[in-house]
Formats: structure tokens, C-alpha cells, sequence
């Protein structure tokens, strides 16, 4: 990627910006930032092109992308428990893609830094008081008496970003990743037989397929995610993300490295801005705005970036953005995670695809079928109904074949968390658990967007699968 010379990490301030957090404190959060420029990059540059790569093949049918965790995390939730439910759900959701679809699947978490959220109104009502909109733990208190911005929670979120990372990476290597104990990701709450049922048969069949693997001795062969990847069966790549919403912390955390080339070495070696935060950023859909700081910002970054598409973007909008973000069309570069709503993927998506067909950008394309779909139960709870995701879902599907275009993942909220009597969340209605209105109030644990919980995301994991299945 070539970025004019108008680029720079800060070049965005120039720019009007949406969602902007205005801190009481100005010499504060500069000596905040100050600090953050000091501390080390939390993911590398060979992880990140490794990520790219992986995107590319998502892009030509080769794999399938999962990004999937919570709306948004909490300094609070960041333990042992809540961090490794959350990776046992997203290697059993892609362990059963895996299995029936018979295709690698590349797993992005909403994990590690996903703290700030957008919001769409300034102020909000708590009693009879209009207090600051909550912003996420990296900005201010749920609290409605710790509204105030306090840029030292920027240095916090950089923390539990770095603690849930490196938890994340000492799973990964210990174990915990592998195939031959899937069981160990835990199934013993689900309390629907036949879900039970269906994954235990796979993990059976794995289980057998690893047997014959080491009988016959190819059991290390190479992986999908060789090519700078482990290459050892039973562990996996994992990859970080979250939105790019304050670009004050984003621009702290680039830094300039070479790009690493596979075996060439270029003299003098080819330099692009890391973003180091993550491995791959999205640009939320209140603030993709054509001239505005944060389209600024991410044109310039060398990660994979995800671009949220909804109904209020239009088809030559849409090429436009792609034009600033991909001028060289590069594969892996984009992914496009559309969010419309089951009432409303009919009237936009197909046009959107003929639109990026026509521009020739190589974009991965993955629904979000929860964004659009949030509704408020009768006792007042932010809902989702499981049916209503179902429906988005397989419209996506479907209009994607009928585009001659095809879906390549998916982008879901959801948590493997357990109540201590290990009991699943209650945020979503329905699913083969049958979830109703009123058990909503049991186990409500979100702070922000209702999220599936491990048996509702694994119903969805089965769909897909089945859908995949030739
Ligand atoms: C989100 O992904 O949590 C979010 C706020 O989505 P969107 O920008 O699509 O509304
Ligand atoms: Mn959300």
C-alpha cells in the first residue's frame, strides 16, 4: 500500500470528526498519550500481514471469517473465566464450521481492546438527571457519577488489553487449543440434547480422524494457517480487534516497522504504519463519513480493516470510501460487515454488491445480523430476537448466491460467559433453547448490546455449517 505524503498518524485531526470525547483536562491527556507512545506494540507487524494473507483467501472462497465477541468488554470481566469462555466459544463455533463445511476458518475476537462505543446521543436521562452518555471503560464510569472523560483510563484499557492478550496467547500455546480435548471447551450446561448431540458427534468423528492421523503418521502436517502460521494440528491462529473509535489512543499505538516480506528483503526495507493494537480495526457506521477524521486515519494503516455498511449508505458512497481506504485494490485489505436488519437486507445488499463487483474492489463480505435488529422487550430490556438474526442471516446467504457474489463470514456478539451456577446469559429471545421475554431478567449481564449466548451462537454455527455443507 502506497499512502500519499498528506498521510501521517495524525493527519486525522484536520479533519471534523464524529463521536469526538472532549476531556476536561487537555495537558492530561497528552501526558496520558505521551506514555502510550513509550509502551510496546501489543501485536506485530508479521501478525498482522500473516492476517492479511488470510483475509485474501477469505476473499477467494478458501476460508471462512468468524468475528465474534462482546459489544463491548469491561475492565471488570477481564478473568480467567470470562476470557477463556469466550475463546472455548469461538473454537467450538469454528470447530463446527470446520467439520461440516470442510473449511479453515479464520477467528477474529472482539477481544483486547473493544472498550470504547459509540453512541447515538450525547447525554442520556438517569432518574430526573441528564448525565454524559456512558462511553466505555476507556473513556468514563457506567456509574452515572463517573461521566466525566478521565484519560487515564486510556492507559487502563491499554492494560487490560495487554493482560486479556497475553491470557489469550498462554491458552493458545498451553493446550487449551487443542483438538484432541475439545470436550474441554465445556458443553456440560447445554441443556438442549439434540445441540449437545450434534456437537458431541463431531467431536467423535475428530476424534477419530486425529487417531487415524497419528496411526498412519501425518499428524503434523502442514495447516491452513502455515504460510507464517504454527503448522501443528491443534492449534490455532487467533487474531485481536476492535473499533476504531478514539483516535487519539489508535494514533499513540502506530508505529512505523518494515513491511516483513516473505524471504525478500528489499534494500532499504519498504515501511508502512502498524497499527499495534490490534490486528485488524473497524470503522463503525456513525463514523465512515467520506471526509471525517476516522476514514483519514484508516486509509493509512497498513492492518486489515473492516468497514460496518448499513442502510444509510449508498452504492457510489460506498466505492468512494473504498477508493480512499484500497486506492490499489489490495486482497485481505477490506472486509465489508454489513448490518441492515432482516426488514431491510432485501431493499440494500444486492445493489451494494453490484456496486463493488462493478468497482472491482476484492472486499471480504460478512453479515452482521445483529446491529440491525436490536428492539426493546416490554420490560424495557435491549433485546435481540434469535429469529430475526436467523432471517438476516440466511437473506445474506442467499442474496450473495444469487449475486454471483459469495458471504464469507460472519460477525456475531456473543459470550460463552456462565453464571456461577453455570448458567448461559439471557440477552437474546429464542434459539433451540427457547428463550422467552420474561426469562430475559435472569441472567442480563451486557452493559451494552444484547449478545447470543454458547447454546444460541452455537445454533448459529450449525446453520452455517449446514449451509456450507455440499
Ligand atoms: C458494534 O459493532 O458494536 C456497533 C456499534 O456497530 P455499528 O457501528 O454497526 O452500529
Ligand atoms: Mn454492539
Amino acid at each position: 500500500m502506497s499512502v500519499d505524503e498528506s498521510w501521517s498518524p495524525s493527519s486525522w485531526k484536520s479533519k471534523s470528526i464524529a463521536q469526538d470525547v472532549e476531556y476536561p483536562d487537555p495537558k492530561h491527556l497528552a501526558k496520558v498519550l505521551g506514555k502510550l507512545e513509550t509502551l510496546p506494540p501489543l501485536v506485530t507487524p508479521a501478525e498482522i500481514e500473516r492476517l492479511r494473507h488470510q483475509l485474501g483467501r477469505v476473499q477467494k472462497n478458501e476460508a471462512f471469517l468468524l468475528h465474534a465477541g462482546d459489544c463491548a468488554e469491561s475492565f471488570d470481566a477481564c478473568t480467567h473465566e470470562n476470557i477463556s469462555a469466550k475463546i472455548g466459544l469461538i473454537l467450538s463455533f469454528s470447530l463446527i464450521l470446520i467439520w461440516g463445511a470442510r473449511l479453515p476458518v479464520v477467528r477474529i475476537g472482539r477481544i483486547a481492546g473493544q472498550y470504547a462505543k459509540p453512541r447515538s446521543s450525547k447525554t442520556e436521562k438517569i432518574g430526573d438527571r441528564e448525565v454524559l452518555s456512558f462511553r466505555g471503560d476507556n473513556v468514563n464510569g457506567l456509574d452515572p457519577n463517573d461521566r466525566t472523560p478521565d484519560p487515564e483510563r486510556l492507559l487502563s484499557a491499554y492494560f487490560h488489553s495487554t493482560a486479556t492478550l497475553n491470557h489469550v496467547r498462554s491458552l493458545l500455546t498451553s493446550g487449551f487449543a487443542s483438538l484432541h480435548h475439545p470436550r474441554g471447551w465445556s458443553l456440560n450446561h447445554v441443556r438442549s440434547p439434540s445441540l449437545r448431540k450434534e456437537f458431541e458427534h463431531i467431536v467423535d468423528g475428530l476424534s477419530d480422524a486425529l487417531d487415524f492421523s497419528r496411526t498412519i503418521g501425518v499428524e503434523s502436517g502442514p495447516s491452513f494457517e502455515q504460510g507464517g502460521g504454527r503448522g501443528t494440528v491443534g492449534e490455532v491462529d487467533f487474531y485481536t480487534s476492535h473499533e476504531g473509535l478514539m483516535l487519539e489512543y489508535e494514533q499513540a499505538l502506530t508505529r512505523a516497522f518494515p513491511v516483513p516480506s516473505a524471504g525478500a528483503h528489499t534494500v532499504p526495507p519498504r515501511m508502512a504504519s502498524y497499527n499495534t493494537s490490534a490486528h485488524f480495526l473497524w470503522i463503525g457506521d456513525r463514523t465512515r463519513q467520506l471526509t471525517g477524521a476516522h476514514v483519514e486515519y484508516f486509509r493509512g494503516i497498513r492492518n486489515p480493516i473492516g468497514v460496518k455498511v448499513g442502510p444509510s449508505m449508498g452504492c457510489e458512497e460506498l466505492v468512494r470510501l473504498l477508493d480512499i481506504v484500497d486506492p490499489l485494490k489490495e486482497a485481505g485489505r477490506v472486509t465489508l460487515i454489513t448490518r441492515y436488519g432482516a426488514g431491510k437486507i432485501e431493499e440494500y445488499l444486492a445493489g451494494h454488491i453490484a456496486s463493488v463487483q462493478q468497482s472491482g474492489h476484492p472486499v471480504v463480505w460478512i453479515c452482521d445480523p445483529m446491529h440491525g435488529n436490536t428492539e426493546t422487550s416490554a420490560s424495557g430490556l435491549k433485546t435481540r430476537h434469535f429469529g430475526t438474526i436467523i432471517s438476516e442471516l440466511t437473506a445474506c446467504l442467499r442474496i450473495h448466491a444469487a449475486c454471483n457474489s459469495r458471504l464469507g463470514g460472519v460477525s456475531l456478539e456473543f459470550t460463552g460467559e456462565l453464571n456461577e451456577q453455570g448458567f448461559s446469559v439471557t440477552e437474546c429471545v429464542g434459539g433451540s433453547m427457547e428463550l422467552s421475554e420474561e426469562e430475559l431478567g435472569l441472567r442480563y449481564q451486557s452493559f451494552c448490546d444484547p449478545r447470543l449466548n454458547f447454546e444460541q451462537s452455537l445454533d448459529v454455527a450449525f446453520l452455517v455449517s449446514n449451509y456450507f455443507k455440499k
